[in-house]
């Protein structure tokens, strides 16, 4: 028997279906400043639309498993660009723990200071840890990656980018062998 209602219904749940699928492949949790305790920026730049770079960067500090524990380091870093270094925020743009979630630095939009000469011209995403010695593991790619979609979905950097590890444009073992080993297996990586 036809039934237009229930035909109606039926194709609502399709469209759902198919809007989260597509919210799931390109969007990123990204666990906000607010959320894990930040402080806000004493002043900000903004950082231009459709960059041509991304640079991936270490902390070279301590790795975390727990977003506790990440959420501890990601305000300890803080607290040292902003109270020693006088920035007027953490660095990076964003931070990915080895809990494998994506946390907010200074955002979207946003100029970071995390490569010099290159802040303007790229974002840039800090792994928390000391990659010369800790693993990067699959979550913490998954969640690299699909932040770099998002990314360019939201116009942030083109989808032809280019990505460097920080030793590529400074004088610096960042980000640690172990992450150096892995984003050269990425696509948009170039030598
Ligand atoms: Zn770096």
């Amino acid at each position: 028997m036809y039934n237009q209602t229930s035909t109606m219904a039926n194709k609502a749940l399709i469209l759902l279906a198919v809007f989260c699928l597509a919210q799931a492949a390109l969007g990123v949790n990204i666990i906000s400043k607010s959320q894990w305790g930040g402080r806000s920026a004493t002043s900000k730049t903004s950082l231009g639309s459709y960059l041509s770079y991304a640079v991936i960067h270490h902390t070279a500090g301590n790795y975390c498993t727990t977003q506790a524990a990440c959420q501890t380091q990601l305000r300890n870093i803080q607290a040292y660009h902003m109270d020693s270094l006088g920035w007027a925020d953490i660095g990076y743009n964003f931070l990915i723990g080895g809990d494998g979630n994506v946390y907010e630095g200074r955002g979207w939009n946003v100029m970071g200071a995390h490569a010099t000469n290159w802040n303007s011209k790229s974002i840039g995403i800090s792994f928390l840890g000391n990659y010369n010695t800790d693993k990067i593991t699959a979550a913490q790619t998954t969640a690299a990656k699909g932040l770099l979609s998002d990314a360019v979905s939201r116009g942030q950097i083109v989808s032809g980018y280019i990505l460097y590890g920080h030793r590529q444009v400074s004088a610096t073992e960042c980000p640690g062998t172990n992450i150096w080993n892995e984003i050269r297996t990425w696509s948009n990586w170039k030598a």
